[in-house]
């Protein structure tokens, strides 16, 4: 027996550590140059990345020697905002008011004008059930609302209406998977986008309908979006500046 056997074991792929009270997940991605750091805001931790398992230890020491940079991050990370009744959320650009409901889950119009109401049942005390029947109404709304703008931009682009789903990624708003021989076009989406202004919507839309036709982020690509949707600057730098905001409701 050594006496200098290491106390813990060897650091694996995607074990997660406490540096100074901050969570490290260690991750191998053999496309690394080198051991980095990077801060997964969606899931409130920090990524240690090395190019290989046996570089993971040199991931763990770099963390250590950046932990005021790490706290530093987590801190400006915008706080998780958990659905409750009596919340009022913008639903592509309209307010909606979250509450309790005996029957079935449902968004209730408000005849005289004012906000809908996304209602559903409580049927556990911690709330539980109730947040997950409104994440499904608002995934549902979400799913509506992109297809509709999908339809415009696919058709103002000549293209058959690709199939489109929502998603929970964090890491992108957005992904698509141009026609293939045989293969309908797939465009997903970040539910998420909904809780944006409906301009935001509109461009992740045309963003993803423009990849129907350009499968990079070329500037002709760009060109296709612009034709679709005006220019994207403004689109993409709010998305940029408060994208992260939105990952935090849920
Ligand atoms: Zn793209």
């Amino acid at each position: 027996m050594s006496l200098f056997r290491s106390r813990s074991p060897r650091p694996a792929d995607g074990d997660r550590l406490q540096i100074a009270g901050v969570t490290v997940r260690l991750s191998v991605n053999p496309r690394a140059r080198r051991v980095s750091l990077r801060v997964d805001r969606a899931r409130f931790e920090v990524v240690a990345v090395a190019p290989s398992p046996r570089k993971l230890a040199e991931a763990v020491a770099f963390a250590h020697q950046r932990e005021a940079w790490m706290a530093q991050q987590m801190a400006d990370i915008p706080e998780q905002i958990l659905l409750a009744p009596g919340q009022t959320l913008t639903l592509f650009g309209r307010p909606a008011v979250l509450g309790v409901t005996p029957g079935r889950p449902r968004r209730l119009v408000d005849p005289t004008g004012g906000p809908d109401r996304i209602v559903a049942p409580a049927k556990d005390d911690d709330g539980e059930a109730w947040r997950a029947a409104i994440l499904r109404l608002l995934k549902r709304e979400a799913l509506a609302g992109l297809s509709r703008r999908t339809q415009t931009y696919a058709a103002a682009l000549k293209q058959p209406m690709p199939k489109v789903g929502v998603a929970d990624t964090r890491s992108r708003w957005g992904s698509c998977r141009p026609a293939r021989r045989g293969h309908q076009a797939a465009i997903r989406y970040s539910w998420r986008v909904m809780l944006a202004p409906p301009a935001i919507a509109d461009y992740l839309c045309a963003h993803e309908c423009a990849h129907l036709v350009r499968a990079d982020h070329s500037p002709k690509f760009w060109e296709v979006v612009a034709t679709l949707n005006g220019d994207p600057t403004p689109h993409r730098a709010w998305l940029r500046q408060h994208g992260a905001n939105l990952h935090g409701i849920g």
